[in-house]
């Protein structure tokens, strides 16, 4: 599957997969207060980080870029498409709710690795800066083909 690199593709696409998203985990971002509070703020997130995961700083489309070429891969999750072209919802605090002060849009890979096992001032200030320099070289590499 090729994923769109395209930005307007890319808040098209996110539009059309959020209602769905949403109703899917109605009990867990009942926090974020309805439906429309929950789609608008994913996507004033996108929009106010340009298309940026918070952690590491990697735009989704440069993500997509490296799926698309087979540089990374996602993962598979039964009935539930592929990790990885998309962002998630990390909770800076992984014991707090699901709610606007709790939530940041991130890559999969950065809120697979911090996950429960490190703590938000950690991952943002330490490892997110790490990753973007890994980020650079395989985007680096890919685009000196
Ligand atoms: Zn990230």
């Amino acid at each position: 599957m090729i994923y769109s690199t395209d930005t307007l593709i890319f808040l098209q696409e996110q539009s059309l997969r959020l209602p769905s998203y949403y109703s899917s985990n109605r009990a867990k971002f009942s926090g974020f207060g309805s439906k429309d509070n929950f789609i608008n703020w994913y996507l004033d997130q996108i929009k106010n980080n340009d298309c940026k995961c918070h952690y590491c700083k990697v735009s989704i489309l440069d993500v997509r870029l490296l799926l698309n070429n087979g540089v990374i891969h996602g993962r598979s999750v039964k009935g539930n498409g592929l990790r990885g072209p998309n962002f998630e919802i990390d909770r800076k605090n992984p014991v707090g709710q699901y709610d606007v002060n709790n939530c940041v849009l991130s890559c999969y890979y950065c809120n697979n690795d911090k996950s429960n096992t490190f703590d938000y001032a950690t991952y943002l200030n330490v490892i997110g800066p790490v990753r973007a320099q890994i980020w650079k070289v395989l985007l680096d590499q890919l685009r000196a083909v």
